[in-house]
């Protein structure tokens, strides 16, 4: 009897990160392009966006029954995102803990939220919670595909 194959996974973990529409509105783009650039992650999927109301409500299914949903939602459609996909060795916590606590009140000044945000429902950007997340976010916010490429800074990165 043949056995299963086992999942082998061919590539580095994925992060979902998003820059809300606050945070594109109040140019806080390339600053946050930057940290994740100097970190050393590598970037494989890149586009200004403005999302789709199937796409933002997909995207934050588990949260439908919560009472913020549909303004959630709202804020998502409420101008262009920047959507990115990070890879790199624990770039899913790596990329929370530079983008702060959920509330920035709560957030560390030197996160992300901690240096630009008050309020949790303009909390400036998204990362995904989980590497499964990761790539189920991925594979939302990019139908057509991430890019595959070779840093050639890597021998610089990692040993
Ligand atoms: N959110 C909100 N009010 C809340 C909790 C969350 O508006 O009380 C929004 C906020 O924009 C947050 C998003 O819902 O980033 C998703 O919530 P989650 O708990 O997944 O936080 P995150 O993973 O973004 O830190
Ligand atoms: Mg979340």
């Amino acid at each position: 009897r043949a056995r299963p194959t086992a999942a082998v996974s061919v590539r580095a973990e994925i992060s979902y990160i998003m820059v809300k529409p606050d945070g594109v509105q109040r140019g806080l783009v390339g600053d946050i392009i930057s940290r994740f650039e100097r970190k050393g992650y590598k970037l494989t999927g890149l586009k200004l966006y403005q999302t789709p109301r199937e796409v933002a409500e997909e995207h934050y299914k588990d949260l439908s029954a919560k009472p913020f949903y549909k303004d959630l939602v709202n804020y998502i459609l409420s101008g262009p995102v920047v959507c990115m996909v990070w890879e790199g060795k624990g770039v899913v916590a790596t990329a929370r803990k530079m983008i702060g606590a959920t509330n920035p009140l709560a957030s560390e000044p030197g996160t992300i939220r901690g240096d630009f945000a008050i309020e949790v429902g303009r909390n400036v950007i998204h990362g995904s919670d989980s590497p499964e997340n990761g790539e189920r976010e991925a594979g939302l916010w990019f139908k057509e595909g991430l890019v595959a490429w070779d840093q050639t800074m890597t021998p610089w990165l990692k040993e």
